[in-house]
């Protein structure tokens, strides 16, 4: 039985996904259910389960994770618009798949406080 997560599957191309950004690193897809008109998930190629781990995680692939995020908005053309980006953390963060990831949400006002 494997433990693979739907992101992992994504990753493995075991599943189609809608494919915006790869490269060695990340992999960068649309969310199949968009809160907002561009919505968009960065995940890691390392594979950290949730964004508490990266605690324990090399500084520098931390970094280059964090850095992808924005490269991704950048080529989505929300620079000018602006964007949120958002990780959800364990049972209440609302985080439904146990792969750590990213959320970009652009293209409309966001509000706040979230929900
Ligand atoms: P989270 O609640 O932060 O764990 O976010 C998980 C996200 O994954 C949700 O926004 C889902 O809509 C999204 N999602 C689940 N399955 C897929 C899939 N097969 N392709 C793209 N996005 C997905």
């Amino acid at each position: 039985m494997s433990n693979d997560t739907i992101f992992d599957k994504i990753l493995k191309k075991q599943i189609p996904a809608a494919v915006v950004y790869e490269d060695d690193q990340v992999l960068a897809f649309r969310d199949i259910t968009p809160q907002a008109p561009t919505h968009v998930l960065v995940i890691p190629k390392l594979r950290w389960e949730r964004f508490a781990h990266l605690a324990d995680a090399q500084a520098a692939d931390v970094g280059v994770f964090f850095q992808r995020v924005a490269t991704v908005a950048t080529s989505l053309g929300l620079d000018g618009s602006g964007y949120r980006v958002v990780i959800n953390n364990g049972r209440d963060g609302q985080q439904t798949v146990e792969y750590l990831h990213a959320h970009i949400l652009g293209g409309r006002a966001l509000t706040w406080p979230p929900g």
